[in-house]
């Protein structure tokens, strides 16, 4: 009995420690404080496994209760020493008055920072390094912060890495070193040299570390073959841009060409190949565990520095795959992480017969239910269609409508009934319906309602809804119809959208176009656009008007066939000037559909439209002035040789004296001969000298004859190269015999030769007539020895100069601008027609015309004409 009663509480006892009632060791338990003081910031990935394996070991502790406090140093980020004393400061108050029995710094960077600022913050509380280097722990082993620290190196074991990688990838020739800068970055760039040394004759190291992010990924991307990379970290880059370590990796080992190493377990799944790796967690618990042991009493100083140096023997299945590295290559003892479809491969005929079973079962048990949940699965979609249908049409300022024939029934979205202003609660039938209508509308859309049931079946309209405030907004609605199986109209679907808008800017445009047809209309000339290629493409209804082309034929229209080849050599030109310079303008006379000519005052300038060059312009129809100027040509030539036959009337009677005189001599020089002849042996030599002379005299009489005919024929006007001085003389000769009967004395003054002009012989005579007639009146009441007419004619410059000069009564001043006027004369039987034709004359042959008075009295006319070019006489 009492053995079954001892065996019950046993029992019993048990029983509840397995229940966990009794804890033997709680009571006993001694509370410890240990800091946690990370290097970097709050990094979840690495941390954590370190932070696991801290944990594991500390919960397991039967002989204290630990109280974890965690502090981040954020190293990577900052770490200027004024940064970190201020940090130490911080850390020193913080903790003032809380009792810290040990502090774990984690990685090389909190460890150096502990020991620098040992004499103050924390001042003797023992410190155990977690995942220090091996060349740091060397260095505190010969520091006097040594008695109170010891620590635990991580991974330095290049050469395990190189192995297992120089195994998967014999060819290997280069070894690509990537580090960023923070000073982890530092120590781990410092463990990887130390580990690479063995290797520097066997293999090229590619430096790549302190580089930007940008320039590592770029350089990797493109390494040269048989080529490994060697990720140590990248706390930060190269221009100071901070990054997590296992993401800066993962960049990297996606960018990279080649395979990536590194040495620590954390990294794997991001890119690394694997291979023998220190344990991150595992570093953790070895600090935890030496952590134990310093508080319960042992010395830090008397543990060296080192630990177990765990690692475990880890691959990427895809990162194998990706290399193409076979699974024989790993080194025995390999453990193949993220093997995919690995199931498959490993059962596939098991998997295969029951996929079989499955897919049998599946396809009865579908057989059934698919019915089923076809209709549930039409009817949920069409309900969640038709939400996003109506949440669309909403959107879409569209309102859904649905007419019930049968019992004249109005369904609507609410937009349609907010449109019309109907209550939502008011039923809509279509008399209801008509009612919202403008009472304008309500009879098309009538027609179109029923149009749509007797034949189309289709329903299109467009109306004005009247809003209850009075203001009418324009609908469009469209709708369809549904007959049941006699073909009887059932139902019409619909929509509508408010489409006030676009009738208003469709009203504006129409407006605005017609406005601008008016414009344009209202042109007295042609406007045009054409095309850079020369394409009609608008024009206004003068143009059709005036060229009797129909807008069909305009439409397109090459400017070309406006034009003859030779106003299209000059159009052409014009049209290429408008669109380089902007502008141009021209006279131009284009073909009408007829033939006819049609003379134009044109211009265009470019503009743009849509980008693209173009020529807008306006032509007015100038033949009305054309044939006004023709007429006036008509009349002037007239008048010109009204005015010739006027002044030669005014030489006729010193003409005929001239004539005379010849006749004279024929006549007594013929009497002469007769009477040599009746001689009984006539002197027939003398009588050959009678006859000669008689032909030199009517040689005389016939020049003065020919001269006068010359000037008196109306002609027309031809250009020609003159000789200024011999026209003058010409013309002096012709008035020479007036000038003796006047007793004027005539001179000319020339030098041997002049250039050319080009002129109108008969019209550049008249002018010079006109003048010396003119001259002669002047001097008329001259004193007998003060009556001088002087003609010079010289070279000025680029100019002919003839001049003439007299010595009569001169010009009053109030005169000298009106004497070029028409019908202007001061003389009693005067014309007043000379020095305005004389004027016009000159002017039209580019030259000029004036007068002045001489100083010493009288006055002078002068002629410039522009001499011909390459055109001298001589
Ligand atoms: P008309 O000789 O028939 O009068 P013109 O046109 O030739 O017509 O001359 C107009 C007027 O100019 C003359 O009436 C005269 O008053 C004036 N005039 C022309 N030439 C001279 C001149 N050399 N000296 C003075 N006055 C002149």
């Amino acid at each position: 009995m009492r053995r079954f009663f001892s065996n019950f509480v046993i029992f019993l006892v048990a029983l509840l420690f397995v229940l966990g009632v009794v804890s033997p060791s709680v009571a006993a338990k001694e509370t410890k404080r240990v800091l946690i003081l990370y290097s970097e910031e709050k990094w979840p990935s690495v941390h954590e496994l370190t932070e696991q394996g801290l944990r594991a070991v500390f919960r397991e502790s039967s002989s204290f209760d630990i109280q974890l406090y965690v502090e981040y140093l954020d190293a990577g980020r900052f770490h200027s020493p004024g940064h970190m004393s201020t940090v130490a400061d911080y850390l020193r108050r913080k903790y003032d008055g809380t009792e810290i029995n040990a502090i774990i710094p984690i990685y090389p960077y909190a460890a150096d920072f502990l020991v620098a600022n040992s004499p103050t913050l924390f001042p003797g509380v023992p410190i155990i390094a977690s995942g220090v280097t091996r060349s740091q722990a060397e260095k505190l082993e010969h520091s006097p912060a040594r008695r109170f620290m010891t620590g635990i190196i991580l991974g330095d074991n290049i050469a395990g890495v190189m192995a297992a990688a120089l195994r998967m990838r014999p060819a290997t020739k280069h070894v690509a070193l990537v580090a960023g800068t923070a000073p982890n970055d530092a120590y781990s760039e410092q463990v990887f040299r130390q580990g690479l040394r063995p290797y520097a004759g066997t293999l090229e190291l590619i430096d790549l570390t302190k580089l930007s992010m940008e320039e590592t990924l770029s350089r990797v991307r493109s390494l040269p073959p048989d080529t490994i990379v060697l990720y140590t970290s990248i706390f930060r880059d190269g221009t100071g841009k901070s990054f997590v370590p296992r993401e800066a990796l993962s960049l990297i080992a996606r960018a990279a060409n080649a395979p990536v190493f590194s040495l620590y377990d954390a990294f794997m799944g991001y890119g690394i190949v694997g291979g023998r790796l220190a344990s991150i967690e595992h570093n953790g618990r070895e600090a935890a565990t030496l952590a134990l042991r310093i508080l319960s009493g042992e010395s830090p100083g008397a543990i060296p520095f080192g630990g177990e140096q765990a690692y475990v023997n880890l691959y990427d299945w895809r990162e194998l795959k990706r290399w193409g590295i076979p699974e024989t290559a790993v080194p025995a003892g390999g453990v193949i992480l993220y093997r995919q479809h690995s199931l498959w491969e490993d059962h596939r005929s098991g998997i295969l017969g029951a996929l079989f079973l499955v897919i049998f079962e599946g396809l009865l048990i579908l057989g059934l239910v698919i019915n089923l949940r076809r209709r549930r699965k039409a009817e949920r979609s069409l309900r969640e269609s038709k939400v996003r249908i109506t949440l669309a049409a909403s959107a879409a300022d569209l309102s859904l409508w649905e007419w019930d024939i049968v019992r004249d029934d109005i369904w609507t979205t609410e937009k349609g009934r907010e449109r019309a202003g109907v209550d939502p609660s008011e039923r809509i039938d279509f008399a209801r319906y008509l009612q919202t209508l403008h009472p304008d509308d309500r009879e098309s859309t009538q027609r179109a309602v029923r149009h749509a049931l007797e034949v189309g079946g289709e329903f299109i309209a467009e109306y004005r809804v009247m809003a209850p405030d009075g203001v009418a907004r324009w609908v469009a609605a469209r709708g369809q119809l549904e007959r049941d199986a006699h073909s009887k109209p059932l139902r019409m679907r619909g929509v509508s959208v408010d489409v006030t808008e676009r009738k208003r800017s469709e009203e504006s445009a129409r407006n605005a176009q017609e406005m601008m047809a008016a414009v344009f209309n209202s042109v007295p000339g042609l406007l045009y656009l054409y095309t850079e290629d020369g394409r009609l493409i608008q024009w206004n209804r003068q143009h059709e008007e005036m060229t009797g082309y129909t807008s069909e034929e305009l439409l397109g229209f090459r400017i070309q066939e406006w034009f003859d080849e030779k106003n299209w050599a000059q159009a052409s030109e014009v049209f290429a000037k408008i669109f380089s310079e902007g502008y141009g303008e021209t006279e131009i006379t284009l073909k009408r559909k007829n033939g006819e000519g049609l003379p134009l005052f044109a211009t265009g300038s470019r503009v743009m439209i849509d980008g693209k060059p173009h020529m807008v312009g306006i032509a007015i129809d100038i033949s009305l002035r054309k044939k006004a100027e023709q007429e006036l040509t008509q009349q002037r030539n007239q008048l010109s040789h009204l005015s010739r036959v006027a002044t030669l009337n005014t030489l006729s009677s010193s003409l005929a004296h001239e004539l005379n005189q010849p006749l004279g001599a024929i006549l007594r020089n013929a009497e002469a001969a007769e009477m040599f002849l009746q001689a009984p042996s006539p002197d027939l030599e003398e009588v050959r000298a009678i006859l000669s002379d008689i032909r030199k005299d009517d040689q005389r009489a016939g020049e003065v004859i020919d001269r006068m005919r010359s000037q008196l024929k109306g002609h027309e006007v031809e250009l020609k190269l003159l000789d200024l001085n011999l026209l003058t003389g010409e013309i002096l000769k012709l008035v020479r015999p007036e000038a003796d009967s006047r007793k004027i004395s005539l001179a000319l003054k020339t030098g041997s030769s002049h250039p050319a002009v080009r002129g109108d012989r008969v019209q550049l005579a008249q002018v010079l007539l006109n003048l010396l007639l003119n001259a002669m009146d002047a001097v008329n009441d001259s004193a007998p020895d003060g009556r001088r007419v002087i003609v010079s004619v010289q070279t000025a410059g680029p100019q002919v100069e003839v001049a003439v000069s007299d010595t009569g009564r001169g010009i009053p001043e109030d005169n000298l601008a009106r004497v070029f006027d028409p019908f202007f004369t001061t003389k009693p039987d005067g014309l007043g027609m000379g020095l305005a034709i004389s004027h016009e004359i000159i002017e039209a042959h580019g030259g000029r015309l004036w007068a002045k008075n001489n100083e010493g009295g009288g006055a002078t006319f002068t002629i410039t004409l522009p001499a011909a070019l390459g055109g001298d006489t001589k």
